[in-house]
């Protein structure tokens, strides 16, 4: 079968890993649920049991390892401080399992992971100069400039989430106020939706307290004309159109993907996403960037990313 990576990756809920050829074809998966291994010296020697189990039923040599996680640091190969994962302070995942595979093993952030996953097996494909962006419980990006992913001096550039578009607006666990993502997220938009309500019916907004709706609801309630609803994917379309307005200042990219949940909901986010980008933007930019959907599935994007960040250095 020749040569495959296994790719990995680690949420707060769930760790899923595959093995995945060079053409992007994820040829088996597993998961484990993440509170399960209080040691990641033990996710590593359960990967590997797996993985080199599977790999033997089809003939195929493993030749590295990819892993996307949150707060990945990829020139140290660790894990930093992550909030939402077992694992406390800085935990050296790099070498961990290179001890374990005696192979290559290459670890970083998951949305720049996922960046790779769109340059390669995406809509990016053969393209320099491109910012990814996902937006699920927060927003997070990958900027890829000259073919390549910004990672700045210590790796921890493009924290795009962390612009602060409102100067002392909603708190981010960051601890600072007002961040892109604490507006622009599955939970920012259920925020301003409310936020929306409360100045339109009071009562409504009253009642409505009792049983918090999510940005699934939401989406059902904008697609069936809810004035509040739809009123709640203009604000967030309208900030994030603007915050992509400036970022396209830093490093002019050929074009923008949007992925996850809320890039799901079509033309009620792109449309004023794009309307508010084009007429923020600097003239000397405008209609000729465009904002498009990610070319990767929701379900496959984090294994084809890190499956990506092997196959990339082996190139
Ligand atoms: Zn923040």
């Amino acid at each position: 079968m020749g040569n495959i990576v296994v790719a990995i990756d680690i949420g707060g809920t769930g760790v899923k890993f595959g093995l995945v050829d060079r053409t992007g074809k994820i040829l088996t998966t597993s998961k484990v649920k993440t509170a399960e291994y209080h040691e990641p010296e033990k996710l590593a020697a359960d990967i590997f049991t797996w993985a080199d189990a599977e790999a033997k039923k089809i003939n195929a040599s493993i030749t590295g390892v990819g892993i996307g996680t949150p707060n990945g640091n990829y020139f140290k190969g660790t894990i930093d401080f992550a909030p939402n994962l077992p694992w406390k302070g800085v935990i050296p995942l790099k070498k961990l399992f290179e001890k374990k595979f005696g192979v290559h093993v290459a670890l970083t952030n998951d949305a720049k992971a996922a960046a790779l996953g769109e340059l390669y097996f995406g809509n990016a494909k053969g393209m320099k100069d491109f910012l990814f962006i996902t937006l699920g419980t927060g927003l997070g990006s990958g900027i890829v400039v000259n073919g390549a992913i910004v990672y700045g001096y210590d790796s921890l550039a493009g924290e795009v989430g962390h612009v602060i578009m409102m100067p002392n607006g909603r708190q981010c666990p960051c601890g600072r106020k007002g961040c892109l993502e604490q507006y622009v997220s599955a939970p920012g938009i259920v925020k301003t939706y409310y936020e929306v309500l409360r100045t339109k019916n009071l009562d409504e907004f009253r009642t409505s307290l009792g049983g918090m709706i999510d940005s699934e609801v939401l989406y059902k309630k904008a697609e069936s004309g809810d004035a509040t609803a739809l009123e709640a994917f203009e604000k967030t379309g309208e900030m994030l159109g603007l915050a992509l307005s400036n970022s396209v200042c830093y490093t002019r990219p050929e074009k923008i993907f949007l992925f996850g949940g809320l890039a799901q909901a079509g033309d009620l986010i792109f449309k004023p996403t794009i309307k508010s980008f084009e007429e923020n933007l600097l003239p000397i930019y405008k209609n000729k960037i465009p904002i498009l959907p990610s070319g990767l599935h929701e379900s496959e994007a984090a294994i084809l990313g890190s499956a990506s960040l092997i196959w990339n250095e082996l190139n």
